[in-house]
């Protein structure tokens, strides 16, 4: 889940009146939520609309199903291609190494939509969201996000060309965090391998498959430190999220002209390597909008349209 981020309340209002066709909004009222949370909006304001879509929408389930279909179908070829990686920094002989599969967790495995909505319902103001994500992950409740788990079975069972199985590696900014009568250094870890198992995700090595960030002191929010890791021993044919972040670094604090050339700058991966799940409730996206969202719905999208499209997928 995210750090803080929240549209602004007027982006909501916005598109209702443009809906309805009305001409003018009357601004929101102060109300027992916003006094409460003092000067700073709610933690999930604005994000009603896109929370319902990820929740009861079939739009939603058939969109991230389709791509994890496809998703396993290129998986099957990148096996077959011992010289290709789909991680820009594993370079070197990595053709002897056996395969590997990067996956995010949050909105990419597990679908956190449930707590989304309690915390729209509920009002969460900034301050309170640590707490209260953190008791999400302890109820080990999440659902699987459609077509994840689909994929991470049949994964495990695919083998590169030299019999070796796929392993699975979930890379993930659910933070390592101790909490008040526990000894664990990680109950988050134990947490989300529970959540996993639950869905029927279990491997002989979940635990070390997972890899959360502050597990070491240099796992941080960025999570190239991790992939690199990952890349020392095994071939990544495949990696799977739901933001720009879970396969470039830096891109987290750039703006949306700087995350549009990134997209491009690897266009070829997009789709054969690389697989986006739809996360409209929040990510570095959002965060690259600013803060004034009417002045981000004012403003002309800076989309590349002349991204280069190679006739055949190239050599990567
Ligand atoms: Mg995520």
């Amino acid at each position: 889940m995210p750090a803080a981020t929240g549209m602004a309340r007027s982006l909501c209002i916005f598109a209702v009146a443009v809906a309805a066709g009305c001409v003018t909004q009357p601004p929101p009222a102060p109300d027992a939520a916003r006094s409460r949370c003092g000067t700073a909006p709610i933690f999930a304001e604005g994000a009603e609309r896109s929370t319902l879509w990820i929740r009861h929408s079939a739009e939603f389930r058939a969109a991230s199903e389709t791509i994890y279909r496809a998703a396993e179908a290129a998986l099957a070829q990148g096996l077959a291609d011992p010289g290709r990686s789909a991680e820009p920094a594993q370079t070197g002989d990595f053709s002897l190494l056996p395969p590997a599969v990067v996956m995010d967790i949050d909105e990419t495995v597990l679908d956190n939509a449930a707590v989304q909505v309690r915390m729209l319902l509920d009002e969460t103001c900034f301050a309170e969201f640590a707490a209260v994500w953190d008791a999400w992950v302890a109820e080990r409740a999440a659902p699987a996000v459609p077509g994840a788990a689909e994929f991470v079975r049949a994964a495990r069972k695919m083998t590169d060309a030299r019999g070796r199985p796929v392993r699975i590696f979930f890379i993930t900014n659910r933070e390592c965090s101790r909490r008040a009568g526990d000894d664990s250094a990680c109950p988050q870890q134990d947490d989300t391998a529970a959540n996993l198992r639950a869905l029927g995700l279990d491997a002989a090595a979940l635990a070390d498959d997972l890899m959360l960030k502050g597990e070491r002191p240099d796992w941080a929010g960025e999570k190239l430190s991790r992939r690199v890791e990952v890349a020392k021993s095994y071939r990544i044919v495949l990696n799977v999220g739901d933001d720009l972040a879970d396969f470039l670094p830096g891109v987290r604090r750039q703006g949306v002209p700087e995350r549009e050339r990134a997209r491009c700058a690897h266009d070829a991966r997009w789709g054969r390597q690389w697989f986006m799940i739809p996360n409209p409730m929040y990510g570095s996206w959002l965060v690259a909008l600013g803060p004034d969202a009417g002045a981000a719905l004012a403003a002309a999208p800076p989309v590349l349209q002349d991204c280069k499209r190679p006739s055949a997928p190239p050599s990567l």
